[in-house]
Parts: C-alpha cells; sequence; structure tokens
C-alpha cells in the first residue's frame, strides 16, 4: 500500500468513524469497538482503501455495495438488544464487512450470499482474519438455512419488497428478523417471534440494494 493509503487508514480516520457514529445515535460499546478494531479496507478495491472509513456504502462490484458503517453499527446494535445472540443467519453477506463485526458479538453465523465470487472473497478475507465462527453458503438468502434453524437473529443487507414469512419460520422463540424491507422506499423492520404472534416494529427509512431470488455462479 502506498503512503496516502497508509495515512488514511490510521487510527485517526478510525476514530474519526467512531465519533461520527456515536454523534448518529450509536451507544452500545462493543459494537463501536468491534467497529473501531476492523479494518474496513480490507473488505474493498485496494483503489477505494482511503475511503474506507468515511461513513458511506462502497462498491465491491457485481453491482452490490459494502454497506454503510452506521447501518452495520445500527442492525449489530439490534441484534445485541436483548443480549448476546447464539446463533445468527446473515443474508446478503457481500464483502463479509458485517460478518467479520457480527462475529465478534455473537456465538455463531450462518452466512447465505447468492453472487458466487463474492461467497469466495469473503470466506478468503475471514480466514485470513482468523475469524471461525461463520459457516458461508452461496445460496439464495429468501430461503433461509432450514437445516441450520432456529435462529436467535435472523438479519440482512438487501431489502425484499415484503417480509418473507418463510424466514420468520426459522426465528427461534423470542427471536428477531432485522432486515429492510421495501422498494423504492425502504424501511428497516424488526419482526419479534413472541408467544401471541409475529410483531413487527419500524426502526428507520433505509437505502439498501433489493434482495433478489435466485443465486449467480
Ligand atoms: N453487509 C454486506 C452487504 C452487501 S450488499 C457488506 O457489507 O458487504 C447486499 C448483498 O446481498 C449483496 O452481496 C447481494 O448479492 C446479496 N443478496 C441479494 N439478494 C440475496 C439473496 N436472495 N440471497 C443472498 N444474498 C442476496
Amino acid at each position: 500500500m502506498n503512503q496516502m493509503g497508509i495515512g488514511m487508514t490510521s487510527q485517526r480516520t478510525r476514530e474519526r468513524l467512531i465519533q461520527r457514529l456515536m454523534d448518529q445515535g450509536i451507544t452500545h460499546f462493543e459494537v463501536l469497538e468491534a467497529i473501531r478494531s476492523m479494518p474496513r479496507h480490507l473488505f474493498v478495491d485496494e483503489a477505494l482503501a482511503h475511503r474506507s472509513y468515511e461513513d458511506t456504502a462502497l462498491p465491491i462490484g457485481y453491482g452490490q455495495t459494502l454497506s454503510q458503517p452506521y447501518m452495520v453499527a445500527r442492525m449489530s446494535e439490534l441484534a445485541l438488544a436483548r443480549g448476546r445472540p447464539g446463533k445468527v443467519l446473515e443474508l446478503g453477506s457481500g464483502s463479509g464487512y458485517q460478518t467479520a463485526i457480527l462475529a465478534s458479538l455473537v456465538g455463531e453465523i450462518c452466512a447465505v450470499e447468492r453472487i458466487k465470487p463474492l461467497v469466495e472473497r469473503a470466506r478468503k478475507q475471514l480466514r485470513s482474519l482468523k475469524i471461525r465462527n461463520v459457516r458461508l453458503r452461496h445460496g439464495d438468502g429468501l430461503e433461509g438455512w432450514s437445516s441450520e434453524a432456529p435462529f436467535d437473529v435472523i438479519l440482512g443487507a438487501a431489502a425484499p419488497e415484503q417480509v418473507p414469512a418463510g424466514l420468520l419460520e426459522q426465528l427461534a422463540p423470542g427471536g428477531r428478523l432485522i432486515l429492510p424491507v421495501g422498494g423504492r422506499r425502504q424501511t428497516l423492520m424488526m419482526v419479534t417471534a413472541t408467544p401471541d404472534g409475529y410483531v413487527e416494529e419500524a426502526v428507520e427509512a433505509v437505502n439498501f440494494v433489493p434482495m433478489i431470488s435466485g443465486v449467480e455462479r
């Protein structure tokens, strides 16, 4: 990496990102620590490394984006709101950045991604970071991962038009689905499996890539 790359990925740049997340209302200490210590620049192309600690989504190829740090932080906070989840299903792992953040905060992660080269790249990246509590599969996240269900949390960074009913069935009792839902206008939804049924809460307006059914080689 050149001089500038090293400078822009410095500790100071990362501290600025953490401050920005706190200014936006992120308070969970472990979440902030996980983001502070994760080298986000390793998840993007080297040409974009100098922007990797800005609070923006960044392209990762195949028309997809690495999630904005604020969204990763927000969804992680929601995932941890009732304590440390044991088993998490992540839909649309993309670069593996959100997966890597979550890996230090939860028991284990099953992650599904529909674009094969992204699966391979993320798998390599997670291995080089010595993250071992993640299983990554090439598949359609809309189908969930039934042989590994139930999950304490199901979370995703791509938006289906509606809450997928089939995914709710893979939640453990008390479990939560955290997912952007909608078309041009999306809302981050949190759906909790309670003894009285599924309780839906709208968290905030968001902007994610669409969740697309089927897989790409
Ligand atoms: N958190 C990821 C976000 C990647 S963007 C990151 O930080 O890199 C969302 C991802 O969802 C894309 O990689 C896209 O290919 C994937 N995706 C979209 N629909 C999907 C589906 N039905 N099943 C699995 N992955 C899907």
